[in-house]
């Protein structure tokens, strides 16, 4: 059985289980560095922030 690895990132927002990945890339950063057009933030720490929490104020 084959497993498909690919990077993601989940969010670190209280209680959200929001996540994201980008099949065409190799590592989290780059999923991270795309996914900054969408919405998405990295806080220090290395916290990942989804649009919804980086909305409603969750940083
Ligand atoms: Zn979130």
């Amino acid at each position: 059985m084959t497993v498909d690895n690919f990077p993601a990132i989940n969010c670190d927002g209280p209680g959200c289980t929001n996540a994201t990945h980008a099949v065409q890339v190799r590592t989290a950063t780059e999923v991270r560095r795309l996914r900054r057009a969408d919405g998405w933030r990295t806080r220090p720490k290395g916290r990942d922030i989804c649009p919804d929490c980086w909305k409603a104020g969750h940083r």
